[in-house]
């Protein structure tokens, strides 16, 4: 259940369950041959036999039926880092996004699907198999509401920052005032570009795109999560997804006031990334 800290229009989701999790155990819970201790799979590709990408209900999930539904997408077989992906698994990785995206938000309570990724100890992962996690909820979360009330004219802006770098399509940029250092933002240049409708080219355009950016993060924090912003039911948002570093670790004034403290000016940011 979700409940709503009406003091600061925050959500809380209470899950004795994620408590329970496993931390980093020993034999790998998400490498293949370890099938049998997860629920069963809702999506394998290319197939069973010799899988490359598999998806299933989380065992610990923060949320639960019928409130929403909570995956995991275990994005390679092995122990390859994402930023070392070939484009045939980031194809497979993109396909696994789309389908289990569609596929949360057709249940008839899910008015948000999240698609996100964790990566190293800062960022909350608990197993260093490289994966993904997909959670719907029966509202839209505040940060989302947040963005659709900013408006599109906000993120033309953002489109006007500087490249990190830029496909024909996508270009990944620094906000002007970032929360983290070296936030990247990647965002389509159509505005109405809408997750769930990508094709297969723009879908690898994309990844690759957010590989490289993986790659440059990876050299400056090594510790990040991805947050993948996409338009609720009916509604029209900007697509984007954020690259947040998970470098610095918050503390008093973020904590006490609300106030984030961030070491590195998005200018200085980009500098960084475009030589990293
Ligand atoms: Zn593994
Ligand atoms: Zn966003």
């Amino acid at each position: 259940m979700f409940a709503l800290d009406a003091i600061h229009g925050t959500r809380v989701a209470y899950s004795q369950s994620r408590s329970k999790r496993p931390h980093k155990p020993k034999n790998c819970l998400f490498c293949p041959g370890a099938e049998h201790l997860t629920p069963p799979a809702t999506l394998v590709l290319p197939g069973a036999k010799n899988w490359r990408v598999r998806c299933f209900p989380n065992k610990f999930p923060v949320v639960e039926s019928p409130n929403g539904f909570h995956e995991v997408i275990v994005e390679t077989a092995g122990h390859d880092a994402w930023e070392d992906f070939p484009e045939s698994q980031l194809a497979l990785v993109f396909q696994a996004y789309q389908n289990r995206f569609r596929a949360l938000l057709e249940n008839k309570n899910a008015k948000y699907v999240l698609l996100f990724k964790n990566f190293g100890d800062k960022s909350g992962a608990s197993i260093d198999h490289e994966h993904a996690q997909i959670l719907s909820f029966p509202f839209i979360p505040k940060l989302v509401q947040s963005e659709l009330h900013a408006g599109p004219s906000t993120f033309k802006k953002m489109l006007k920052q500087p490249a990190v770098l830029e496909s024909e399509h996508f270009k990944a940029v620094c906000p002007p005032v970032s929360r983290f250092p070296w936030e990247t933002w990647i965002l389509s240049n159509d505005e109405n570009l809408r997750f769930e409708d990508m094709n297969e080219k723009q879908g690898l355009e994309f990844m690759l795109v957010l590989r490289e950016i993986i790659r440059k993060i990876k050299t400056l924090s090594w510790d990040y999560t991805v947050a993948f912003h996409v338009a609720p039911k009916n509604k029209k948002l900007w697509f984007h997804v954020e690259v947040l570093p998970r470098k610095a670790v918050w503390g008093g004034v973020e904590l006490g006031a609300g106030v984030i403290v961030n070491f590195k000016k998005p200018r200085d940011a980009l500098r960084d990334l475009r030589s990293a």
